[in-house]
């Protein structure tokens, strides 16, 4: 071989190496990384309490923890959608490891600490997703339920607040998700709500119980016309988990392991994911007079572009117009929908359809997902 033919072979095999190192790094990125900013320390600190046995929390998986290890090999492609999304995740309790017995399991692990947890990790798989993440709380204090929800109106488009469940009943451990009200005072939240439901079975493999006909259950069943005062505040669609039962002897070992908890964090993180991906419809009121209000529709699918994106993919038949009436109720009111411009037309009439001062816009998407807000005010 002359020369020439050597220093081509050099070059190949240079080449050869170099897409090795590049492949193989984006290999190991795949794997979600353990979060960097989750503070062993500052937790293992914060589940001693006067009242609490001492736990040994391992702050690096030990062998035994490869039962919780192979749950996050691959991420998911359509985490793309979560870019930009702004999110507020509310770990329940904390700052009250001073009282005695207070939401904490049979050998004494406090339950603000699976949440702290858990809200940690998912904070870290947000953001490498891009997600814009708000805590109420990075650490063991406690903070009003109105002031959690306050943060998350100021900061956010999506709440979810998480906690883990209790029974007198130690054989009890199921996975359920909360919504305020009922299913007509926020359907984004059910939506939400339905995703975060089926990752959690999913990842956590608690059975579903013949105590429930489906874990996605409203909070008026606790507080009856009142419901969860840090769902009750909110002004966006927003769910309370309650993964599992720190009060089950068996879920309160697992909930003491960070492995387990990223398993949590990472069921969580696929529901939004998944929720996110079949898109967020939206309306926006463009313009109103005496005779109509016009609006723009989206289906939350038709920025992406692609095959099929283009007409608008929401239901004519699910789509609902309401005026509120002096007395609050709501009535039907008369619209055109044009999916071909997306635009939805509101009709007034004087007599029978007088324009209203709030209109509410129901549109339903492909994936039976609802728009948020649906409450437009039309000037007086
Ligand atoms: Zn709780």
């Amino acid at each position: 071989m002359n020369w020439t033919q050597a220093l081509a072979r050099l070059f190949a095999l240079f080449g050869f190496i170099l897409i090795v190192w590049t492949t193989s790094d984006q290999i190991f990125n795949l794997a979600v990384p353990a979060p960097a900013s989750i503070h062993a320390k500052e937790i293992t600190q914060s589940v001693k309490g006067p009242n609490t046995p001492a736990l040994n929390i391992p702050s690096q998986p030990s062998e035994e923890d490869d039962l919780f290890a192979n749950f996050s090999s691959r991420w998911p492609a359509e985490a793309i959608y979560l870019e930009g999304v702004r999110i507020c995740i509310d770990p329940g309790h904390g700052g009250q490891a001073h009282r005695l017995n207070f939401k904490r399991g049979p050998t004494g692990f406090r339950e603000a600490v699976a949440n702290l947890r858990v809200s940690l990790f998912l904070r870290d798989l947000l953001q490498k997703a891009g997600a814009r993440v708000t805590l109420t709380r990075d650490r063991d204090v406690d903070l009003s339920l109105a002031k959690r929800a306050q943060i998350a109106n100021e900061t956010s488009e999506l709440f979810l607040s998480i906690h883990h469940n209790a029974s007198s009943n130690p054989s009890r451990n199921y996975t359920s998700v909360w919504y305020h009200a009922d299913l007509e005072h926020r359907p984004a939240a059910i939506d939400l709500g339905s995703h975060i439901l089926t990752s959690l079975i999913n990842h956590l493999g608690l059975s579903p119980t013949p105590l429930l006909s489906t874990g996605l259950l409203s909070d008026y069943l606790i507080y009856p016309g009142k419901g969860f005062g840090v769902l009750r505040h909110l002004r966006i669609p927003g769910v309370l988990s309650e993964s599992s039962f720190h009060s089950n002897p068996e879920e309160e070992k697992r909930l003491a392991n960070l492995q387990y908890n990223k398993r949590e964090a990472w069921g969580l993180f696929l529901g939004l994911v998944s929720y996110v991906a079949e898109g967020r419809p939206k309306a926006k009121l463009l313009r109103a007079d005496r005779k109509q209000a016009v609006f723009s529709i989206d289906d939350g699918l038709i920025a992406r572009g692609g095959w099929g994106s283009k007409p608008v993919r929401l239901f004519h038949s699910l789509t609902r117009v309401e005026s509120q009436r002096p007395d609050g109720t709501w009535i039907p009111t008369p619209f055109r929908i044009d999916l071909k411009t997306a635009r939805l037309i509101c009709l007034f009439s004087e007599d029978i359809h007088p324009r209203p001062n709030r209109l509410r816009i129901t549109i339903v998407n492909m994936h039976k997902h609802h728009n948020f807000p649906r409450i437009f005010e039309l000037d007086p």
